[in-house]
């Protein structure tokens, strides 16, 4: 059953956005751990007694009093801090919140894929992590009334090209726009234009004609755009799809599960990886340790069995 946005009572609303909290990030938490609290208490809002609790895991160490104290401190000379905080607050209370992110790069003019496509595959695999159930499925495997709920967000980031700008190596689940280049029978003017283009150093011009080396090629088209005769085209587009990535303590590039993928295999991919994290893994980081141990195999097992 999908989940709908959970509605908050009046006054609770009112002691979460003045909670002494020093970055959106932590108003975003609390809420999600709030919405959490009251699901997991059969509460059709959330209450007054559900903010209080999430309240008591923020200030277990440091009091309310003693924290806004020491953050009055830190932002002296910043009068319209608290303000500008408590805007954000109510500006999240206004969202529906997920335990998934999905981001793109700001799809510049190198994109493989309009920005209107990248949006709509952004909007894709949104729409599929809401019919997988992602975020009640992570909120059904906390651990208990966590007050860190963010810590368990699978983040996806797309890019349009290689260049990777939203940093899609870094996320548990990146894909990236990628285009083979082909030689056509189109005449070479001996420009050198994809020679230059090529990052890589995967093309050399011989016998009046471009050469690719396969093996040094990642895909990244721009020696496509370069070329000014086609002599040099996309034979295809897909997808390069990483899992995995992790910044931090445990830094990890993400593992690439496919260099060049199709649609149909990218959907396949991300489910198989979703039923992979959500079945072994808590959180991202257990996800990128598990991957480390194990492999990429039984993310590859999921997929062939679907
Ligand atoms: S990833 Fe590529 S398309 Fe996206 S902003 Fe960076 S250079 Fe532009
Ligand atoms: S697609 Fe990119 S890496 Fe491959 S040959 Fe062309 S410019 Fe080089
Ligand atoms: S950019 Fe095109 S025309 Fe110029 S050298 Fe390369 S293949 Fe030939």
């Amino acid at each position: 059953m999908r989940r709908h946005k959970m509605e908050w009572e009046e006054a609770a609303k009112e002691i979460f956005v003045k909670m002494p909290l020093q970055h959106e990030n932590f108003f975003l938490d609390a809420k999600m751990a709030a919405e959490y609290l009251a699901s997991k208490n059969g509460h059709k809002q959330v209450t007054i007694q559900d903010i209080e609790k999430v309240k008591g895991k923020y200030f277990i160490q440091v009091s309310e009093t003693d924290q806004r104290k020491e953050l009055e401190k830190r932002v002296a000379g910043d009068v319209n801090f608290f303000q500008r905080m408590e805007q954000s607050a109510r500006r999240i209370l206004d969202k529906d919140s997920e335990l998934f992110q999905v981001e793109t790069c700001y799809t510049c003019k190198n994109t493989l894929l309009s920005l209107s496509m990248l949006s709509k595959l952004k909007d894709e695999i949104s729409s599929k992590f809401k019919e997988l159930r992602v975020t009640e499925r992570i909120y059904e495997k906390l651990p208990g009334e966590r007050s860190r709920v963010l810590h368990n967000r699978i983040n996806v980031a797309l890019s349009g090209c290689q260049a990777g700008c939203s940093f899609p190596e870094t996320k548990t689940f990146g894909v990236v726009l990628v285009s083979m280049p082909m030689v056509t029978d189109a005449v070479c003017s001996g420009c050198f234009d994809c020679v230059d283009a090529c990052s890589q150093g995967a093309i050399v011009i011989r016998g009046g004609a471009p050469k690719i080396n396969n093996d040094l090629c990642d895909h990244c088209g721009a020696c496509v755009k370069a070329c000014p005769t086609g002599t040099l085209e996309s034979f295809r587009q897909g997808y390069r799809i990483l899992v995995g990535g992790k910044l931090g303590r445990l830094h990890q590039r993400g593992f690439e599960l496919y260099k060049m993928a199709d649609r149909e295999t990218l959907f396949k991919a991300l489910e198989a990886s979703v039923d992979f994290f959500l079945t072994r893994a808590n959180g991202p980081k257990e996800f990128t340790a598990l991957l480390r141990r194990e492999g990429l195999s039984p993310i590859y097992q999921r997929i062939y069995q679907s």
